[in-house]
């Protein structure tokens, strides 16, 4: 991870705790930079098994809390999906989800023309649309059956 990286994503963190009237405190910060970092859509465990290394005292709670509130500010989403604990995801770069239903991986891909999708009239008058996304779910090549 290079410096520039860093330190926008600092400053999208800030600017967002900012507008949302919320306090940026090192452990916040901590939550939002693993799940900013990671590509794996991290659940809040995995999340708390990282932040946990640099701030033993957290509690899972408050990892699970600070998601919700990351994503109530708009930092951050949860994946779509369901059966599953909660996955989190910090890159709003429209790209869709594709997960294994064996080993729980989501996997980030980007298909335009799901990008671009028009939705029937019918739909359009009925709700306000303001994120579109596609979401996969299947077997990945590792666990595909034979
Ligand atoms: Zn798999
Ligand atoms: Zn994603």
């Amino acid at each position: 991870m290079n410096n520039n990286l860093e330190q926008s994503m600092f400053e999208e963190f800030s600017n967002a705790c900012r507008k949302a009237g919320l306090k940026i405190t090192p452990q916040r910060l901590a939550v939002y930079q693993c799940l900013a970092k990671s590509k794996e859509h991290p659940s809040a465990e995995s999340v708390y098994q990282q932040v946990k290394k640099v701030y033993p005292n957290i509690s899972l709670d408050t990892v699970n809390r600070t998601l919700v509130t990351l994503a109530k500010v708009g930092l951050a989403f949860t994946v779509e999906g369901s059966g599953d604990a909660k996955r989190f995801d910090a890159n709003f770069d429209g790209h869709q989800h594709f997960k294994c239903l064996k080993c729980k991986k989501i996997v980030d891909f980007y298909y335009e023309p799901f990008k671009d999708i028009e939705l029937p009239e019918k739909l359009r008058r009925k709700f306000e649309v303001v994120r579109k996304t596609f979401y996969l779910e299947g077997y990945c090549k590792d666990c595909k059956r034979e």
